[in-house]
């Protein structure tokens, strides 16, 4: 390797590293991906500097492959983000398994196969074709393609483990005699198919915990190429993308009070129907102008915002609700769910997007002991971060994760379009709470109507 590609490598692990510092705070956020394109940038630059390279022909052609591919990914709406990732995942343990293939069949050719390198192949090809496979089914899920119901079946975790231990068992003789290439495609094949049945039992709602975890995979195979490739960057970057993930994943599972293992193998959400929602049971419903007179009279108002926010594109409407109600003085806040929307920040990012001052942002667990005391819950297409059924009803599929307590308010007004459930697929008390009045419409729509109502032109002062 050229002195030149080492030091453009060192600049690039550095800021990767320091990308990912910056994003954990949302005024250092634009600098970190900033930091993290140019690291990127710099990493394939070092990379085409090698002098190893005989011909730019196949480089020119995956290059442009990709980026004809990145493209139209890059332009996806904000609330497809979450699936996006999940391909991205999966074109990334595509790539690990491919090259893990490419340099088994190469380096037997060869006989160049050692113990260390087989081991380090086979890790990579598992990690790499269970993560493309489980990518994908992520991706299928989060866009309602695929069932988001958990699939379950009797034995199904016996069956999972077993196909990875002989994986694993596979990958062991291998190491142990590399000339057993029969062996190689086995592996491929039942690493595939665990991927798929990874995902299969996994309930959406737990999909973004799940491409976390699959973020994680991509980092450990990415770590194994980098072994196979003789990359030092790859395994630094490896490394960051592994830990990041997993530390991300973490942070989510106590996000909703769930444990890993309950996660990944807890065929969350099948339990629950929609039962309740066709027992048509009574809701009150008002209109923007009884909203506007309920809020220009509140001390006190929180603004809980969830996926259907994110849905209308309401977030400047809600820019002006806000700015509507600070100038009469009424003591306004947001109250932000680790998992509201559809990927985490997804609301910080929407909030931040209308120019919402940052410091009226409250987490959950500091905003819920003072809801009792809040005028009104202003609850804008949130559901299930909002359902009392995680508090009470031990057979709830929520039923553990924590929720902003919109209930507890005086007053309590839900934005939605009808009584559909939301992502959980079930039911919300909340709704037909006697202090809870239902303002129906699109969020962008009711929010603007609102909006006039309290600038004048309607009868709120
Ligand atoms: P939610 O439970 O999915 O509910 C969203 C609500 O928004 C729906 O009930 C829907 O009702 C309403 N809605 C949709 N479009 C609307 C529009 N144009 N105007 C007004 N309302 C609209 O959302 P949430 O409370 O934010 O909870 C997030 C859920 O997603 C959790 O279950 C979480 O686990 C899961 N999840 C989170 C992430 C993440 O990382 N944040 C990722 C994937 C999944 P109508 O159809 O009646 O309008």
């Amino acid at each position: 390797m050229n002195t030149v590609t080492e030091i453009l490598y060192l600049i690039s692990a550095a800021l990767f590293i320091l990308a990912l510092r910056w994003m954990s705070q949302p005024d250092t956020a634009r600098r970190a991906v900033f930091a993290a394109v140019t690291g990127m940038v710099l990493a394939v630059g070092g990379t085409l500097l090698q002098p190893e390279i005989v011909t730019y022909k196949w480089i020119a052609i995956a290059a442009t492959a990709g980026i004809a591919l990145g493209i139209p990914l890059a332009r996806v709406p904000l609330t497809a983000v979450p699936e996006r990732t999940g391909l991205s995942q999966a074109f990334g343990g595509l790539a690990a398994g491919l090259v893990g293939t490419a340099k088994y069949y190469l380096w037997l050719s060869e006989g160049e196969l050692t113990h260390f390198r087989m081991a380090v192949v086979a890790a990579e090809v598992i990690l790499g074709c269970l993560t493309c496979t489980g990518g994908l089914m992520a991706a299928g899920k989060l866009a309602e393609k695929i069932t988001t119901r958990p699939v379950t079946y009797r034995g199904q975790n016996i069956v999972s483990a077993a196909l990875l231990a002989v994986a694993a068992v596979l990958g062991v003789w291998l190491a142990i005699d590399p000339t057993q290439s029969w062996a190689f495609p086995i592996i491929i094949v039942l690493a595939l198919v665990f991927g798929v049945l990874l995902i299969l039992p996994i309930g959406g709602a737990d999909m973004p915990t799940v491409i976390s975890f699959l973020n994680s995979y991509a980092g450990l195979s990415a770590v194994m190429m980098g072994f196979v490739l003789e990359s030092k960057l790859l395994i630094a970057a490896g490394a960051l993308d592994g830990a990041s993930g997993f530390v991300l994943s973490i942070i989510m599972c106590k996000a909703m009070n769930r444990s890993v293992t309950n996660v990944l193998f807890g065929a969350f959400g099948s339990v629950q129907s929609v039962t309740k929602a066709s027992e048509q049971r009574a809701v009150k419903s008002a209109t923007p102008t009884d909203a506007a007179e309920l809020l220009a009279n509140a001390d006190s108002v929180v603004i809980i915002p969830g996926y259907g926010m994110a849905v209308a594109q309401a977030q400047h409407r809600v820019r002006d609700l806000y700015d509507q109600l600070s100038k009469r003085g009424i003591d306004v806040k947001f109250a932000v769910h680790p998992v509201a929307g559809r990927m985490p920040g997804h609301m910080n990012v929407l909030l931040a997007e209308a120019d919402i001052p940052y410091d009226r942002l409250v987490e959950m667990d500091d905003i819920n002991p003072d809801m009792g005391q809040v005028g009104v819950a202003l609850v804008i297409g949130a559901n299930d971060v909002v359902n009392p059924a995680a508090r009470t009803d031990e057979k709830s599929p929520i039923y553990g994760m924590p929720i902003i307590d919109a209930d507890k308010a005086q007053t309590v007004i839900a934005i939605k379009r009808s009584m559909n459930p939301g992502f959980a697929g079930i039911d919300n008390d909340l709704y037909y709470a006697p202090n809870t009045l239902m303002l129906f419409g699109d969020a962008k729509q009711v929010i603007g109507d609102v909006v006039k109502q309290l600038t004048g032109e309607g009868s709120a002062h």
